[in-house]
C-alpha cells in the first residue's frame, strides 16, 4: 500500500453534519495539532502522531483557527475514538506549550519515518488545515465564507453557495522507451535531483490525454500507450497524483527551458541505482513518493 494512502478512519459523512454527535464525540477524543503547515509527531525511530488533551488544544486555538472532525477510529482495546485536527497556527507559543506531547515537524519530510496508518491521518488533516487556510473567502461573491458540518465544509453566508474540500489532480508518469526509463529535473529542484515527469490536470483532459500532454510540452517525446498504475494524495497543498507508465514512440528529447533542466534515458540498472543513491551527483524521489514506487515498479519489471 503506498505511503498517504491506507486511513483507517471512518469519516462518518452521514453524522459530522449534526453538532451535538460532533461534540459529544469531541469528549475523549485525539486531538491533531497543525501549526503553520506542520504536524505534532512523537516517538524513535519510528514517528507517531502526537495528541493532546482537548482543554490543552482548546486554549492554543485562535479565532482563526479551524477544528476539523476526522472521523473516526478503533482503539488498540476495540474502543471507538474520534479523531480531530485543530489548527493552531495563530498561537506563536504552541511548539513551547507542547513539547511535552511531541514536536512539530514537515509532513513530507518526516514521512518517512511515520507510522504508515498515522501518515494517511495526518495527510488528511493536514490537506484540511490547508484548505481552510485558503478559501476564507467565496470564490464566487467575495464574502468572508463560514466552517461548517465538523470542518468538512464552508458555507458562503451572503449567496448561500456551499464549498467543499477541493483536491487537485495531477499526472505522474514514468515513460519509458524499450529498457530505458526518462528521469528528468525540473528547474525549481536541486541540481542534483532526478524523477518522473508531472503536472496538474487541465479541464477537459483525461487523465490519458494529460500524460500525453505534459510528456510532449516538458520533453518532446510522443507517447502511445498510457497505463494506469496507482495514485496518491499529495497534501503540499492539495494534489492527487495519478501515476502512470506512458509508452514512448521515440527517444528523441526537446526540453522545455522554462520547466525542465536536464532529462536523461537511464536502463533498469541505472534508475535502481538511482534510487538506493548510488550515482555519485544525482539522486532520485524519497521513498514515500509515488514516483519512487513508480520507478521501483519498472525496474521489477511491472
Ligand atoms: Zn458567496
Amino acid at each position: 500500500m503506498l505511503p498517504f494512502t491506507g486511513s483507517p478512519l471512518d469519516r462518518r459523512s452521514d453524522k459530522r453534519n449534526d453538532p451535538a454527535w460532533v461534540a459529544e464525540r469531541l469528549v475523549g477524543a485525539r486531538i491533531l495539532p497543525l501549526w503553520q503547515g506542520q504536524v505534532l509527531l512523537t516517538g524513535s525511530p519510528v514517528l507517531k502522531a502526537a495528541a493532546v488533551p482537548l482543554e490543552v488544544a482548546q486554549t492554543l486555538v485562535t479565532p482563526q483557527g479551524v477544528m476539523v472532525f476526522l472521523g473516526l477510529e478503533e482503539g488498540d482495546l476495540g474502543e471507538t475514538r474520534a479523531i480531530f485536527a485543530f489548527d493552531v497556527s495563530g498561537s506563536v507559543d504552541a511548539p513551547e506549550m507542547l513539547k511535552s506531547f511531541g514536536a512539530f515537524h514537515d509532513l513530507r519530510t518526516a514521512s518517512l519515518l511515520l507510522r504508515h496508518k498515522d501518515l494517511a491521518i495526518l495527510s488528511q488533516a493536514k490537506g484540511m488545515i490547508e484548505w481552510h487556510s485558503r478559501n476564507g473567502f467565496c470564490p464566487r461573491c467575495g464574502a468572508k465564507t463560514e466552517v461548517a458540518d465538523a470542518g468538512t465544509k464552508r458555507v458562503c453566508p451572503l449567496c448561500g453557495t456551499e464549498h467543499f474540500p477541493r483536491t487537485d489532480p495531477a499526472v505522474i508518469m514514468l515513460a519509458t522507451y524499450g529498457e530505458r526509463c526518462l528521469l528528468a529535473r525540473n528547474v525549481n529542484w536541486t541540481p542534483d535531483f532526478y524523477s518522473c515527469l508531472a503536472g496538474f490536470m487541465e479541464p477537459g483532459e483525461s487523465i490519458e490525454e494529460a500524460v500525453r500532454r505534459e510528456l510532449q510540452e516538458e520533453s518532446g517525446i510522443a507517447v502511445g500507450n498510457v497505463r494506469y498504475c496507482a495514485s496518491q494524495p499529495w497534501p503540499f497543498p492539495a494534489a492527487l497524483m495519478m501515476g502512470c507508465y506512458a509508452e514512448a514512440e521515440s527517444d528523441a528529447l526537446t526540453l522545455d527551458p522554462t520547466e525542465i533542466a536536464d532529462a536523461v534515458w537511464m536502463t533498469r540498472e541505472e534508475a535502481r541505482a538511482l534510487l538506493e543513491g548510488q550515482i555519485e551527483g544525482r539522486r532520485g524521489p524519497i521513498k514515500s513518493a509515488i514516483a519512487w514506487h513508480l520507478i521501483d515498479g519498472w525496474v521489477r519489471g511491472r
